[in-house]
């Protein structure tokens, strides 16, 4: 089994951004796409289907459901999940692991049990959890985006309350208190060097 081995991979980290629903997760992280061209994204994979203004292979590779199943089973992926709306997304190994061997910084943007298998597949990653400023905050930001419907509101409310509970599982917490301030934490984080992180 390919791990991504520490020694293989010189100084460069690996590092997983997580946390509950509407915390910010993708806006952070547009940011810091915009902001840091250093840091290399991983693409992922998805069965669902593209929205408007998304990019085959620039936002994900859009794939069907058999090619999903193929990479599953052709060991392709470092972690994947089936996602609340239901459809499937990994994380190709080849390019984190390809970008990590040339010593750059690599992010993964998925959700808590993709961040899960990827701390039980590589001890050398690191986790970072994003929060909100305070729990009120997130009600206000998920009611605010006022595309769900109220009993939607009231399962995502739900979902959050259990995400947020898994906040002790990651290395380190930022707080998405401004986007531009949350961005720069995370890429700091990035160029600690790896035994500062290691855990007691
Ligand atoms: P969206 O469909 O809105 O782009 O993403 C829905 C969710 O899927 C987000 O929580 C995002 O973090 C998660 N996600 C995106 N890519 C991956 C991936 O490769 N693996 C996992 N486990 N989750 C992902």
């Amino acid at each position: 089994r390919a791990r991504l081995s520490s020694k293989a991979r010189g100084a460069a980290r690996l590092v997983v951004l997580a946390g509950p629903t509407a915390v910010g997760k993708g806006t952070v992280s547009a940011y810091i796409r915009e902001n840091y061209p250093e840091v290399v994204f991983s693409v992922s994979a998805t069965t669902r289907k593209p929205r408007p203004g998304e990019v085959d292979g620039v936002h994900y590779y859009f794939v069907d459901d058999a090619e999903f199943d193929r990479m599953i089973e052709a060991g392709e992926f470092l972690e994947w999940a089936t996602v609340h709306n239901m459809s499937r997304y990994g994380t190709p190994r080849a390019p984190v692991r390809d970008a990590l061997a040339a010593g750059r910084n690599v992010l993964l943007e998925i959700d808590l049990q993709g961040a899960r298998q990827v701390r039980a597949n590589d001890p050398d990653a690191l986790l970072v959890f994003l929060a909100p400023p305070t729990w009120d905050e997130l009600v206000r930001r998920l009611i605010g985006r006022g595309t769900e419907s109220p009993e939607e509101q009231r399962r995502r409310l739900e979902t959050a309350k259990v995400e947020l509970a898994a906040e002790g599982e990651f290395d380190r917490t930022v707080v998405n208190t401004t986007v531009p301030e949350a961005a720069r934490e995370v890429v700091d984080l990035m160029s600690v060097p790896l035994r500062a992180h290691a855990r007691e």
